[in-house]
């Protein structure tokens, strides 16, 4: 690891201060930022530590019912969270599913949504894959099980790696960005970055940026929401398909619907043709497997992982059903 400085920011100011290096990064958890750096893939020659500044962490609702979340709050802190358990559960149950309760205590949630993919060739120095500068993508027709099947044709087949980012998406999150006394609210949709746009980074985020909070909007009572996490083994793991749905229900029928997939494609992907089946239905299990084979359509596997477009049927399909409170294996 190469030698750099250190900056404890003592607040937000200070914290745009220290980024006023040009090789300067931000650290939060530091859970992905150190892995990258001792690969030698990334090295910042100061390193800005934003856990310190206490502006950063909380969850607190404003008057309108949107409940605001600070991009250093914990992954830990945001699956114990009564509200967010009970009004965003997708969310919950994503934070909660993510690595160890050692790395659920230190990880944050801006740091979970801004790591970086986990394609063995992107990780390794040893490999000069597209995303590090090399002409061509190594896992396109090389060891791909863990790869895309959608949005896979633009030379990266990454997939995405943030489990919160799914449930986010699903919940209609808005993301708030600052830059020095400025800041925007942008629709996370438009937080990511795909290969065909910039293959070289995965969200919009420019280096004097600091992702400060993430806003979910007010839920009616008749919202409900599920997310689940496919994994190869029963102990922690990366998923090899995650889904996370939102449901509007008017009684039993389903007026609305979000259906988000991760570890599909380069970005956290919307699959409105499943959203369609459901809409204006009353959820059944046979409903919510139409809606999982329309999500699937459009797949287009890699040499290695066509295995992914059952799991991933399956895994829809039980979760629009845990979503609507009903058993997928009842038929
Ligand atoms: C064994 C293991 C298993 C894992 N399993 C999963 C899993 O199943 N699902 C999952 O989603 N993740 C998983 N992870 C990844 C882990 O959750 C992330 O590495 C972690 O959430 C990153 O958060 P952090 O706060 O440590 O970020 P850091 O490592 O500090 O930062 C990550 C990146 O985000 C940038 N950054 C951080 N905060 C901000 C901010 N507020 N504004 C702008 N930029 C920022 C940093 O500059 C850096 O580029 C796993 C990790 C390990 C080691």
């Amino acid at each position: 690891m190469k030698k750099f400085e250190y900056g404890m920011a003592k607040n937000l100011a200070g914290a745009f201060e220290f980024l006023k290096e040009s090789e300067a990064k931000i650290k939060a958890g530091g859970i992905d930022l150190l892995d990258l750096m001792k690969e030698g893939l990334e090295s910042p020659t100061r390193l800005v530590n934003i856990r310190t500044v206490p502006e950063l962490s909380f969850i607190k609702k404003d008057e309108k019912g949107n409940l605001h979340i600070g991009a250093t709050t914990t992954l830990a802190e945001i699956a114990a969270h009564s509200e967010i358990q009970t009004r965003y559960r997708a969310l919950a149950q994503a934070a909660k599913a993510v690595a160890t309760p050692q790395i659920r205590n230190v990880a944050t949630v801006g740091g979970n949504l801004c790591q970086r993919p986990r394609c063995w060739y992107f990780r390794s120095a040893d490999f000069n894959c597209l995303r590090n500068g090399g002409d061509h993508c190594l896992a396109d027709e090389g060891e791909n099980k863990y790869h895309a099947i959608f949005g896979n044709q633009d030379g990266c087949v990454v997939v995405h790696p943030s489990g919160t980012a799914v449930a986010l998406m699903a919940l209609d999150a808005k993301l708030v960005i600052a830059r020095k006394k400025e800041s925007r609210e942008i629709h996370i949709a438009d937080f990511w970055v795909t290969p065909e746009d910039d293959v070289t980074r995965e969200n919009i985020l420019k280096h004097d940026e600091i992702l400060t909070e993430i806003i979910l909007p007010a839920t009616e009572k008749s919202t409900t929401s599920y997310y689940f996490k496919q994994k190869e083994k029963q102990s922690f793991d990366w998923p090899i398909a995650d889904v996370a749905v939102v449901l509007e229900m008017n009684g039993k029928k389903c007026t609305a619907s979000k259906i988000v997939l991760g570890s599909a494609a380069p970005v956290p992907w919307r699959i409105e043709k499943a959203e369609q089946v459901l809409k204006d239905k009353q959820i059944s299990v046979t409903l919510a497997r139409q809606a999982a084979a329309a999500a699937m359509v459009d797949a287009n596997p890699l040499s290695q992982n066509a295995y992914k477009v059952p799991v991933f049927s399956a895994v829809i399909y039980r979760t629009i059903c845990w979503a609507a409170g009903i058993d997928p294996f009842a038929a």
